[in-house]
């Protein structure tokens, strides 16, 4: 069973003229003061609604960045502007979140209303899980929802403390969603079950290898992290982008376990330089030049991904196939994401985690036609790993 279904969720809650704390992730980008990219902001909105119709007393928290101490460039201000355009209706704002400011904001809601606190983390008692501050921000209601899917892998005051101090701890929609599509995927998933790894790094994604390895019947590598394991095979790599001292790890995963589901490119698209000066060209593995660098996955490593993704069910894909950023090199992660697009219109359940992967998807026009896109880059990746997330150990079991 995926972790998060025993616990209780919206639907559990009786919530009219009651003030709902909820931790919501509003850790968005800002520019000259405006957010740039509300996709966080977006996804909580059926959670708000939900408790704006049934009469809550809606109290928001979240952190932004990583300030040190009050930071009048991370306030979350912008945010509370930019809520209130896309939910069409006033957001109030408290210039802190704990002591007098909000807690007279609080008593001053109305049923229905909204009320967005100040940075969490402008007191660093918020990541040290200070008990006094958690019971100093449960003061503020009378029921906790998490949301924040993407805070959940942190045990801090607002996702974890606040727990103990509340009677009734739920998981929002969207916690809610983000359980049940990774949480299938991993532990009940439709077969053939395909999950695609790419990205910068094998060492941040090891556990996640491990892990899925047990689960799937196919472990497509690409990304950066595909010249690590050709290098465990032998091959001459170039210049591209090695973790040396993570070869031998490499080896054992060819050598071990499952080793047999592990699918790497036969080619890749190499060039003189990563900053798009050069297109570069096509080369199979067993002839990458000493001077490149390999910078995506080739054609007839393309093709053979789109196959085993046209052939799965469900599908999981985690970080780009190349420097994705640099459109010359894009091609494979745009034809990873479009094959998951035409598997889920073949009835396939599709799942993009990772934070470079979601802006890929965007770049690639498929976010709305794939299943899922996790907003939660390190918590997904944690959950994959096989981890509870303690944001979510923490909420109250249904009983
Ligand atoms: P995600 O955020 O989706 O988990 P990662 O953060 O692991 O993904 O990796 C994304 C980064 O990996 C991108 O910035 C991309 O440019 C880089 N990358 C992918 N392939 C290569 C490559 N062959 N060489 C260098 N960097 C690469
Ligand atoms: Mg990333």
């Amino acid at each position: 069973m995926a972790q998060g279904f025993d616990k209780l969720t919206l639907n559990d809650l009786e919530v009219r003229s009651r003030r709902v704390f909820v931790r919501v992730d509003f850790n968005v980008p800002l520019r000259d003061g405006v957010v740039s990219d509300d996709t966080r902001i977006v996804a909580s909105l059926p959670t708000l609604r939900h408790l704006v119709e049934k009469g809550a007393r809606v109290v928001l928290a979240s952190h932004l960045g990583r300030p040190k101490g009050v930071d009048p460039s991370q306030s979350l201000r912008p945010a509370a502007l930019c809520l209130a355009a896309r939910i069409g209706k006033p957001v109030a704002f408290a210039s802190d979140c704990i002591g007098p400011v909000p807690l007279a904001a609080v008593a001053a809601l109305a049923d229905g209303e909204i009320l967005l606190l100040e940075n969490l983390r402008f007191h660093p008692e918020e990541e040290k899980n200070d008990d006094d501050f958690a019971r100093a921000l449960a003061s503020l209601a009378d029921i906790y929802v998490n949301d924040a899917f993407g805070s959940a892998h942190r045990a801090h005051a607002s996702t974890e403390g606040i727990t103990r101090h509340l009677p009734r701890c739920a998981a929002g929609l969207l916690m809610e969603k983000e359980l049940a599509y990774l949480g299938n995927a991993v532990e009940a998933p439709m077969r053939p079950f395909v999950a695609i790894l790419g990205g910068s790094k094998i060492s941040g994604k090891i556990d996640v290898i491990r892990n899925l390895l047990q689960k799937v019947d196919r472990l497509l590598i690409g990304g950066a992290m595909m010249f690590t394991f050709l290098r465990a095979r032998d091959h001459a790599t170039g210049r591209s982008l090695v973790e040396e001292d993570r070869i031998p790890l490499a080896k054992s995963l060819l050598d071990g376990d499952g080793a047999e589901k592990i699918v790497l490119p036969i080619d890749t698209r190499v060039a003189r330089s990563v900053d798009g000066s050069d297109a570069g060209m096509m080369t199979s593995i067993h002839a990458i030049p000493p001077d490149r660098f390999g910078v995506d996955i080739g054609t007839e490593s393309i093709r053979r991904f789109v196959q085993e993704i046209e052939r799965a069910r469900t599908v999981l894909w985690n970080g780009p196939m190349g420097i994705f950023e640099v459109p010359a090199y894009a091609e494979g992660t745009l034809a990873v994401a479009r094959a998951l697009a035409a598997a889920t219109s073949n009835g396939a359940t599709t799942i993009i985690g990772g934070g470079d992967s979601a802006a890929a998807a965007n770049l690639a026009g498929v976010v709305s036609a794939v299943s899922h896109v996790s907003t939660g880059g390190g918590a997904s990746l944690e959950f994959l790993e096989g981890k509870t997330l303690p944001g979510v150990a923490a909420l109250h079991a249904r009983r």
